[in-house]
């Protein structure tokens, strides 16, 4: 029998769909019982100074590896635990997570920046700030060590999330505006709420040294966070090109495979040790 490769295509096709469909709606179930399983963990990606490629911090970026060996990525499961009501849960182990590995980072290294990503869920609740409070004792961090990372897309109830990240900046956490660029009205909230960072989305680092239509986008937005007077930091940076560029610009700090990969806390310790050899004498004395 012969089949035509059409329908052949559309039954690989409608098989694919199925099997993807399935694994979101066990996804829920499959969620909670990985926390319970203690499936996930973090690692961290270097954030870097232009000028000096130095280690000024890291982004702690959580990662789940299924007891099958199958990874799956945060784009895919924070998105489900976001709507079915299990985000929080993900923060505080997130949050946990960290504390616990820390250990003396902050001792050693008493410059050292470390980001938080927070969910939409997060930048709306009041008690994300006690969340952070208790990073902060926990770890010995100062506050202005630990970044809470906010994507403008989570951002659906303006004057709720403005009320939290004028808290948290209150309370001495900087916080930083992720992804820029890629929501809705992005403009509008840098009008209206204050930010010590702003991520400059990777799709836009992306277009520098190209003459894609877009190229010209991400001089304007350095130049308005120039005028905002917000500190900048460039994601996905992955070419010796885009670094050199951006920060003739004026970016200060930048993060992407050109400097390192998202690594597990030891490895970033390692690295640490090599860029800031001095600082363990800077601390004890
Ligand atoms: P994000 O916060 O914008 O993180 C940056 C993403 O870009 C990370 O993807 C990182 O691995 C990737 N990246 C960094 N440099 C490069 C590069 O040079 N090239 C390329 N191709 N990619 C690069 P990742 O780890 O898959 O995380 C995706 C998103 O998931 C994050 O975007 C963040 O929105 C979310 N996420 C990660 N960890 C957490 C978490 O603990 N809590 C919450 N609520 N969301 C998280
Ligand atoms: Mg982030
Ligand atoms: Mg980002
Ligand atoms: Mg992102």
């Amino acid at each position: 029998i012969t089949i035509p490769v059409g329908i052949l295509a559309s039954l690989l096709l409608a098989w694919s769909v199925f099997r993807i469909a399935k694994t979101r709606t066990a996804m829920p179930a499959v969620i909670k019982s990985a926390l319970k399983q203690r499936e996930f963990f973090l690692e961290y990606q270097p954030l870097v100074e232009l000028a000096t490629g130095r280690w000024i911090g890291a982004e702690a970026l959580i990662r789940w590896r299924r007891t099958t060996g199958e990874v799956v990525p945060p784009d895919i499961f924070i998105p489900v635990a976001e709507a079915c009501g299990l985000i929080q849960q993900i923060s505080q182990y997130v949050a946990k997570q960290f504390a616990s590995e820390a250990g003396d980072l902050f001792r050693r290294y008493p410059g050292f920046h470390v980001g938080i990503n927070v969910a939409a869920a997060d930048i709306h609740d009041e008690a994300t700030v006690l969340m952070f409070r208790e990073l902060a004792a926990a770890t010995g961090a100062g506050r202005n060590n630990i970044i809470v990372e906010a994507t403008e897309r989570s951002f659906t109830d303006h004057s709720r999330a403005a009320t939290v990240i004028k808290q948290m900046r209150q309370e001495g956490f900087p916080v930083a505006i992720d992804d820029f660029g890629t929501g809705y009205s992005s403009l509008a909230y840098l009008e209206r709420i204050r930010f010590d960072y702003l991520k400059i989305d990777k799709s836009f680092v992306d277009t520098v040294n190209t003459d894609a239509a877009t190229s010209g986008v991400v001089l304007h937005i350095i130049e308005m966070a120039k005028a905002l007077n917000i500190e900048m930091i460039a994601e996905g940076v992955e070419t010796e090109l885009q670094a050199q560029f951006l920060y003739e610009q004026g970016v200060r700090f930048g993060q992407g495979w050109l400097f390192g990969k998202p690594m597990p806390f030891s490895q970033l310790l390692e690295g640490l040790e090599k860029s800031m050899p001095m600082a363990n004498h800077q601390a004890d004395s």
